[in-house]
């Protein structure tokens, strides 16, 4: 039985451990903090395929929505469909490849949520939003894998063109007969010590502004405005403002934005975080096997909720069975 170490336990770690399992590898994935602490426990975690281009990176999201699906019914995962302001420039696009998107009246608007003072204008009845936590913990349970968490950053370590074991904080090595990095946004530097470069985007479109608001839940699914993308949590509303830090006047434009879209907006208590893409160089997911290493493979995608469980089980199928799919073929590390 081949046993994969796994470098991760956010959603593409967790989705992979679940696929590995199912094809009969033994799995051990570790991480420095809890599973879902990372990026994927603060993302919006809005599974669509709205505003992917081109056409075969669309239909790929389109297929990873299904997968979503044929996981079945859970808490975590919300079929809510999604709402839009602005979405007119892509409309005429997502309708002519087969995608379903109801215009609304400002009537049916209101009545699918009641509680926006900003009537939107599209609604996408296939998208979903997943509870991010809570869908890590599920893969990881349904995978029975509990993850090793080391409370400090592990490294590979290297001998001739293999990877010979993970160190952890301690100096420990775990050994296995494949090595995986899903490290999210610190994907470089996991790989980089190891030779091996991965282009993410570190500029201006990574980090993003992600507010809690709790005691209020004014939505039932995630709607997405020019300023300002919104979604339930238990208790309360998550908020997001890509071009907006944590400073004072970031914090406070978020707020108003909120109170201005949402009727009675007033919350009983926030928290804010500064959430980091993991933003390949052109937007576009990374599955490969590391360049100059037999064993080691990476997965580092924006989009990782919405592509999680789908990048996951086609990652098994090339690692278990030892071979090249087509469908990974636009998303190799050569491209760059
Ligand atoms: C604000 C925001 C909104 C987003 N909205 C959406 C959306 O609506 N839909 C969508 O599909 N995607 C969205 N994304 C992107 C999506 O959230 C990410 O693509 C996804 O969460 C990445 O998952 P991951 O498992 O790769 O990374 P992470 O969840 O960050 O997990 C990586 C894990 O690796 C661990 N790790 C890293 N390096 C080491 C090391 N050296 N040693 C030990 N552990 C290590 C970390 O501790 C972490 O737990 C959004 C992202 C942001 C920031």
């Amino acid at each position: 039985m081949v046993h994969v170490a796994v470098v991760g336990a956010g959603i593409i770690g967790a989705a992979l451990a679940d696929a590995l399992v199912r094809r009969g590898a033994t799995v051990t994935v570790i991480d420095a903090s809890e599973p879902g602490s990372g990026t994927s426990g603060s993302s919006l975690a809005w599974l669509n395929a709205n505003q992917k281009l081109p056409r075969d990176y669309h239909d790929f999201s389109v297929r990873a929505m299904a997968e979503w699906r044929s996981l079945g019914d859970h808490s975590w995962y919300a079929p809510t469909g999604s709402l839009a302001t602005g979405a007119g420039d892509r409309l005429d696009r997502l309708r002519e490849w087969g995608y379903p998107v109801e215009e609304l009246t400002t009537a049916r608007a209101a009545e699918l949520e009641p509680a926006l003072s900003v009537a939107a204008t599209a609604f996408f009845p296939s998208e979903a939003f997943v509870y991010g936590n809570e869908a890590v913990e599920a893969l990881l349970r349904r995978a029975s894998v509990r993850p090793l968490v080391t409370g400090g950053d592990v490294a590979f370590d290297v001998r001739g063109s293999r990877v010979s074991a993970v160190r952890l904080p301690d100096g420990a090595r775990l050994r296995a007969d494949l090595y995986v990095s899903c490290a999210g946004a610190r994907t470089p530097a996991l790989l980089e010590p190891v030779g091996v470069t991965v282009p993410l985007d570190a500029g201006p479109a990574a980090p993003c502004l992600v507010t809690r608001a709790y005691g209020t839940v004014p939505v039932r699914r995630v709607v997405n405005t020019p300023s300002l993308s919104l979604r339930p949590v238990r208790n309360g509303v998550q908020l997001e403002a890509g071009d907006l830090d944590t400073s004072p006047d970031g914090v406070a434009t978020l707020l108003d934005r909120a109170r201005e879209l949402i009727r009675g907006f007033t919350p009983a208590s926030t928290r804010h975080r500064v959430c980091v893409r993991p933003l390949p160089a052109d937007g576009h997911p990374i599955a490969d096997r590391l360049p100059g290493l037999d064993n080691a493979y990476v997965t580092v995608t924006h989009s990782g909720m919405t592509l999680g469980p789908l990048l996951g089980r086609l990652v098994a199928t090339e690692l278990v069975d030892a071979t090249v799919l087509d469908d990974l073929k636009p998303y190799r590390l050569s491209r760059f």
